[in-house]
């Protein structure tokens, strides 16, 4: 916990108070997969997804996080009063006052991602009420952001697999696949064979979920290198591990790059993984590092350690600030997710040779959310 989370007095110092935040609404909606998904150390049958809406000035504001429904009640109360009545010009002041009012039951997980999407939910107010892009609003490094086809869960089959990761490359035009390896550990190097075979020209990304000991990670990543060319190993082993990462990073084959950071829910996590030399490339999740505010500090310190940054997962949402982000690699395309924003936002991002770009006719994300469509998977 940061010792500077002091909520700073109602608008400090501000001049004008145009938009108080009022009124934040929350909802839960868990929409089940199209088929049984498996990574290396869970398996799921569903996704929550967890919606914010906030009012000021006359607009709403719209926020998501893919967490539990368990922060509807944390959202309500603590953060709804926490925020109420700041400037929605003001999204930091807002973001402090939240890490501030959760201080004593700790910001990570939950509590992260219930900061997330309402930070997210103010930033795109703000957005909405300068009639901007939120893109334009952080100002952009590029228009259009590289994206890497992610899933090849380990419940596919050899078929499932080779066609979900094929479509990426040939529909999508992605430069990188990326499939779940560690449930199945003497299976594993049949299953990266069969994905490169199916992805031509293509490169292969594979993700542990730190599934794997230090020892059989090594072997298995020389292995991967021989047979598939394997450029990105993400979390090979725990990301709780930094010596262990570091140790990977070092002795992996050269061209073979190992990739952490999605559960990091604080700039303090992100600063020890980079202080450890535990990665090559950071990842960070706008859902998780308490939204927008939290994922331009991991772009500065990723800047200050000379470390690329690649975003994880709700493509959609990441969008504005990934075209912001300094050092920011790609964009994962995670097929859960992808799959869930086309369904449930209208305005979310398509796929084209590999980019996907904000569409800057829109203010704000540029996101809407189809409630009546999603009503049948609500749970609260
Ligand atoms: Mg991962």
């Amino acid at each position: 916990m940061r010792a500077a989370a002091v909520a700073p007095p109602r608008m400090p110092g501000a001049t004008s108070r145009s938009a108080p935040l009022e009124d934040l609404q929350a909802s839960a909606f868990e929409i089940p997969t199209d088929r049984p998904e498996a990574d290396g150390t869970l398996d799921w049958k569903s996704t929550t997804l967890v919606v914010v809406e906030i009012k000021g000035g006359g607009q709403v504001g719209l926020g998501y996080s893919y967490t539990s429904s368990a922060v509807l009640r944390l959202l309500r109360g603590a953060l709804a009063s926490a925020v109420s009545g700041y400037d929605a010009m003001d999204p930091p002041a807002a973001w402090l006052a939240m890490s501030a009012a959760i201080r004593n039951i700790g910001r990570d997980g939950l509590a992260a991602t219930a900061i997330s999407a309402l930070d997210c939910a103010i930033w795109d107010l703000k957005a909405k009420l300068l009639g901007v892009p939120l893109a334009l609003l952080f100002g952009r490094m590029r228009g259009k952001v590289p994206i890497y086809g992610s899933g090849g869960f380990t419940s596919y089959s050899d078929d499932e697999l080779r066609l979900q990761l094929a479509g990426w490359v040939e529909r999508d035009g992605c430069r990188w696949v990326k499939m779940k390896i560690g449930t199945d550990a003497e299976r594993d190097p049949h299953r990266v064979q069969a994905a490169k075979s199916a992805i031509g020209d293509g490169t292969l990304f594979v993700d542990a979920n730190g599934a794997y000991g230090i020892k059989q990670a090594l072997a298995l990543a020389a292995r991967f290198q021989d047979i598939a060319d394997v450029r990105w190993f993400e979390e090979p082993v725990s990301s709780d591990d930094l010596a262990g990462l570091a140790f990977l990073r070092g002795r992996a084959p050269e061209a073979m790059e190992v990739a952490a950071g999605e559960y990091g829910y604080d700039t303090d996590y992100f600063r020890r993984m980079l202080a450890a030399e535990s990665v090559d490339v950071l990842q960070a999740d706008v859902t998780r590092c308490t939204g927008y505010t939290g994922f331009l500090q991991v772009s500065a310190l990723c800047e200050a350690h000379h470390i690329d940054l690649s975003a994880h997962c709700a493509p959609a949402l990441h969008l504005p600030v990934a075209c912001a982000a300094l050092r920011l690699r790609h964009q994962e395309w995670f097929h859960d997710h992808v799959r869930i924003e086309h369904m449930l936002f209208d305005g979310a991002p398509r796929a084209r040779n590999g980019m996907i770009e904000p569409d800057m006719g829109r203010p704000g994300h540029g996101l809407d959310f189809k409630r009546q469509d999603a009503e049948r998977f609500r749970v609260s």
